[in-house]
């Protein structure tokens, strides 16, 4: 096969929908693949099974293609340096890719762009449990993702075991009281342009996210343009090239805090496949081969993503055709994985004019997809 112009490393649902942008723009793409079944296999003929953290897989996948970009955030990266040393560019490259690999690293540079954030302090004994003082939220600084390596602890005794067991480094961040949970991505191309998206409110169940509503209902202009703001900020300083996602709390109080930083395509973006003119994952694909961006400006005035778990129904594909027949004009994306419980495994997009009735419309889908209802 021809030499690939853009490799993708990690085969799940984020590399799958990066492709149709680049079926578009005729941007020939190689994945490095888990395994011949993953989602993003299914769709990108040219791929290589193998590990993201074997090195000689990574160049295997990689090739003569001068882009590598990721579908996740766990490349290590002495990997990363060899890659670009290699001269691959590697977007984002490995300082900037630190941040959203490693809470305390982030946490620390932040602080020092004076970027607003929960309260935190690295976490090694005990006895800095109680000094940092009750209620915390304890993090397992690299690893953690859907809320996995996320301790909400109000009394000692529920750390004891976490600290006593604890691989990786451990930080504690005050429990936020927020009213919602926000999301302000952007897209940064690798000369430097920058396209922000409307900031979102998303919704989380049980550490997951469960439904996002684009643009947040109700969000104060001047909050909203400080989110951007950061997002934009962080994109710059951090030198990230690609999707950013910067997850906030927002607080009764009017304070808007950082919670992390993605850098790829990220769940609360979703909507913009369908609801924005340009969709995070082709503005993703566009940026990191330095491409012009494009708009970022919602097609409706309300969209809502809805996220499809896998729970009792193991065939979605089956249940697609009456999801349809209730909800025509809303988007189903299934991303071709085996169902198992909580696992995302798809999500719904509807679009439209009243937020209620976009809100019911998406859930139904969403639910019949799911098969919770008939
Ligand atoms: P993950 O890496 O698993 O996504 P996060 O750090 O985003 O972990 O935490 C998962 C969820 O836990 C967040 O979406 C939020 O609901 C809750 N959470 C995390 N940090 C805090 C905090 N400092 N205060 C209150 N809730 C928090």
């Amino acid at each position: 096969m021809t030499s690939p112009e853009l490799a993708i490393i990690g085969g799940g649902q984020l590399a799958r929908m990066m492709t149709p942008p680049a079926i578009a723009l005729g941007i020939k793409t190689r994945l490095l693949a888990e395994g011949d079944d993953v989602s993003a296999a299914q769709v990108i003929p040219d791929y290589v099974v193998g590990s993201h953290l074997v090195l000689a897989d990574l160049k295997a996948a990689i090739g003569e293609a001068p882009v590598v970009t990721f579908d996740h955030e766990h490349v290590p990266s002495e990997h990363l340096e060899a890659l670009s040393a290699a001269g691959h560019a590697c977007r984002p490259g490995p300082h900037a890719l630190l941040f959203a690999q490693d809470k305390l690293a982030m946490r620390r540079r932040l602080t020092e762009l004076q970027v607003p954030c929960p309260r935190w302090a690295q976490i090694q004994s005990m006895q800095d449990v109680r000094d940092f003082g009750f209620p915390l939220v304890l993090k397992t600084a690299r690893g953690g993702y859907d809320g996995k390596g996320v301790w909400v602890i109000r009394e000692e005794a529920e750390a004891v075991d976490i600290i006593e067991n604890a691989t990786v480094e451990l930080l504690a961040e005050e429990l936020v009281d927020f009213s919602r949970e926000l999301s302000a991505q952007v897209a940064r191309s690798a000369s430097g342009e920058v396209v922000a998206y409307p900031v979102v409110e998303s919704r989380q169940e049980n550490g997951v996210c469960a439904e996002v509503i684009a643009p947040a209902p109700n969000l104060d202009s001047v909050r909203g343009a400080e989110a951007a703001a950061i997002a934009r900020s962080v994109a710059e300083r951090l030198d990230v090239v690609g999707m950013l996602a910067v997850e906030l709390f927002e607080t009764g109080d009017g304070r808007i805090l950082v919670n992390e930083l993605a850098m790829r395509p990220h769940n609360t973006g979703h909507w913009s496949i369908d609801g924005a003119v340009t969709s995070q994952f082709e503005n993703h694909v566009r940026a990191v081969l330095d491409l012009p961006l494009g708009s970022t400006a919602p097609v409706y005035a309300w969209s809502v993503m809805v996220n499809i778990l896998g729970g009792t129904e193991p065939d979605l594909v089956a249940r697609r055709r009456v999801a349809l027949a209730a909800e025509p004009d809303v988007h189903i994306h299934l991303y071709g994985k085996e169902v198992k419980p909580g696992r995302k495994v798809g999500h719904v997009t509807a679009s439209g004019t009243d937020l209620e009735s976009v809100l019911d419309r998406a859930r139904r889908s969403a639910a019949l997809v799911k098969g919770e209802e008939n």
